[in-house]
């Protein structure tokens, strides 16, 4: 049997109230300082990684569908949409989305109309039981932040990776867009396995 812990969440979310009716109780967390505890916080989850989908649509579109067939619960961008119909696009899948801007996220008060907890990173999100780091260019990570995750999620290299550094996985998903690589690539994350896996779109 899987061990389920109830452990306080170490990272929280503001509410998104446009998204709230349609995430699981897990996603429901609520600003610190109460600590919350999520019935399904310590289970597995399979986690959809995107980043730098730079405007591409219809990448953006096989994305989501990919991570739909591949029983994917919840998304993370690191950043780089580009422009407010990018992430409209990627809301599309109906699929929960956690997102940073990117230092190509020009239009930000339209995107955060879509996404209202929409903001810099690091982003700290506790999911699966993992304590993942959200940022757009992990060389701007105080390392202090890379020690408190398990898992660091970035993207703008646009380059796919999965390594393992200082006991902490590192995921960097690539770019969905395929404009500066010609790979279309996203991540699935296993929180169980703590694996990933680059996945061409
Ligand atoms: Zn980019």
């Amino acid at each position: 049997m899987r061990k389920k812990t109830t452990v306080a969440p170490y990272y929280c979310h503001p509410a998104e109230p446009k998204q709230a009716k349609t995430r699981p109780d897990a996603f429901c967390l609520t600003l610190a300082p109460t600590p919350i505890y999520t019935k399904s916080i310590g289970e597995a989850m399979k986690i959809g990684i995107i980043s730098d989908t730079h405007d591409n649509l219809p990448t953006i579109t096989a994305a989501t569908g990919r991570f739909t067939q591949c029983g994917v619960e919840v998304i993370l961008h690191a950043g780089d949409f580009v422009a407010p119909f990018a992430l409209r696009r990627l809301l599309q899948g109906r699929l929960p989305v956690y997102a940073i801007f990117g230092n190509c996220d020009g239009e930000r008060v339209g995107l955060a109309k879509l996404l209202p907890d929409l903001a810099d990173g690091p982003r700290r999100i506790e999911l699966g039981g993992k304590k993942i780091c959200l940022v757009h260019d992990i060389k701007r990570l105080p390392h202090k932040e890379f020690e408190a995750a398990d898992i660091v999620v970035c993207g703008h290299t646009h380059e796919p990776k999965v390594e393992r550094e200082e006991g902490r996985l590192v995921v960097n998903p690539g770019e969905a867009a395929g404009w500066l690589t010609g790979r279309c690539t996203v991540a699935i994350l296993d929180t169980d396995a703590m694996a990933a896996d680059i996945e061409t779109i």
